[in-house]
């Protein structure tokens, strides 16, 4: 069973109730294009089962992380970045600069 938060927006758009620009997915993986991009390319890399942050994955869950960057690594070679370069970035916790409590990599590249 998919663990699921009714309020939260990220689980909306991984069982598309609220639309967002899909650019990967896989069993485990959703990736999509950042509302308010801060690069050419600013894309999100979730988890399609709900976590509030980084700090709140079980250690037994922490393979949902090799997930996120073996499609974020997958997404860099078949979009063509992977060579000149990429940033990813976790925000955890509201001191962190967390404001989705949905883990989530920002994926950024010009
Ligand atoms: P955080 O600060 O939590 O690490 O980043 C949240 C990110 O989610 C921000 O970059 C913000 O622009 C993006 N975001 C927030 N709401 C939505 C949404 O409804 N759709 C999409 N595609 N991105 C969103
Ligand atoms: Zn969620």
């Amino acid at each position: 069973m998919e663990l699921k938060k009714s309020d939260c927006i990220f689980c909306k758009i991984a069982e598309k109730t609220i639309p967002a620009t899909v650019i990967f997915e896989n069993e485990k993986v959703l990736a999509f294009k950042d509302l308010h991009p801060k690069a050419k390319i600013h894309y999100l890399f979730i988890p399609k089962s709900h976590h509030d942050s980084l700090a709140e994955i079980p250690k037994e869950k922490m393979d949902l992380m090799t997930h996120l960057y073996s499609a974020i690594q997958e997404v860099s070679e078949k979009e063509g970045f992977a060579q000149s370069g990429y940033k990813t970035l976790i925000n955890t916790g509201r001191g962190g600069g967390q404001e989705v409590f949905h883990i989530h990599v920002h994926l950024l590249a010009n």
